[in-house]
Order: structure tokens, then sequence, then C-alpha cells
């Protein structure tokens, strides 16, 4: 599996440059059959090396499990539930604010309303928890390419970590135009 650590790598780099994680922020994982490569847990999606790949199983757990991102929970839920083969989960500021005060995200700018027209908010009114959610988080999944758990951060999924990289982008660009367009509204 170490042909992934360029994937992980460059999304890592990413997600980080552009604001979307803290320094141990976030985790990512790509699928492959029975078993999943996810990030560690703590480790800095920015600077990813082969240590911080951990590989375990979707259904069972082995001696690796542990070492695994605290998000494993939701990650195998979301490959139990469908065929997808990548998650990213982060915490773009703008998406996680709307998600305070909105049950659902409808972007208005033509990109989001094209590829992303409703994004729910998991678990809104209640207090998120690593790993919670997941089952429910892996039902939105699969008609939703992209969805925000209240007050935390975003999961998108993908047949590819570039794919889901590219939603995840997206919704953060979407949702910072809804509230750039707010403020300037109520301005005028
Ligand atoms: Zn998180």
């Amino acid at each position: 599996m170490s042909d992934l650590l360029p994937h992980f790598q460059s999304v890592g780099s990413d997600l980080y440059s552009r604001g979307m994680v803290s320094v141990h922020g976030g985790n990512l994982s790509v699928r492959d059959d029975n078993s999943l490569v996810i990030t560690r847990s703590g480790s800095r999606l920015g600077f990813l090396s082969e240590s911080d790949l951990i590989t375990t199983g979707v259904e069972k757990d082995d001696e690796n499990t542990r070492l695994a991102s605290s998000e494993l929970q939701v990650h195998r839920a979301i490959y139990r539930q469908s065929l997808f083969k990548a998650i990213v989960h982060c915490h773009p500021v703008h998406a996680t604010a709307l998600s305070f005060l909105r049950h659902i995200i409808h972007p208005e700018d033509e990109g989001g309303k094209i590829f992303i027209p409703d994004v729910p908010i998991i678990g809104f009114g209640k207090e998120p928890q690593p790993g919670g959610a997941a089952e429910e988080i892996a039902e939105a999944l699969k008609t939703h390419a992209v969805v925000v758990v209240h007050r935390h951060g975003s999961f998108a999924r993908g047949m590819t970590l570039e794919e889901a990289y590219v939603i995840t982008e997206l919704l953060e660009i979407s949702c910072r135009t809804l509230c750039l367009v707010k403020n300037l509204k109520t301005g005028l």
C-alpha cells in the first residue's frame, strides 16, 4: 500500500495549507476490499509520513486498530454501507460555522448548486463525539457526496482521495460565499 503515501500527502497538505484542518485535526482513509488505510490518531495531515498510515480491517479489529484515527468507526460504517473507496474528514471553518445554525446547507454559487445542492447537517443540536453518529453519516453519504457534522466538520466520500478532496473544497468555497453574501446583504 506504500504507493498510497503520495496521495495521502498531497491531499493532507492541501487541506492543511488551505486552513481546513488544524495541525493534528482531520483524517483520511482509503479502502481496499476488506482492509482500509487510515491516518494515525493524532497525525499531522500537512506532514504525513509512511508511519502515519495505519492498515486495519473494515469489519474486524487487529493489532493496528488502536493506532487508527478516533474517527475510525465512521470510516468503517461508510465503507460497510457503500462501494466508495476514499473518505476525507476535516474542519472547514465556514461549513462548520453554518452547521451551528442550519439543518441543511443549500449552496447558492453555480458550482455548489450543480455538484452539492443539498448538504445535510448531521446531529443538529447534539454534542459531537469522536466516532459518533457513524451510521447516520454513512446513510446520508449514500445519496450526498458530503455531509457536515453539527459544530464539528465535514465527511466527503469518493472513489479516490482526490475526488473526496475536491468535493470538500467545493463545500468550503460555497459556504464561504454564503457567509460573505449574507454579510454584504446586512451591510447594505
Ligand atoms: Zn474531526
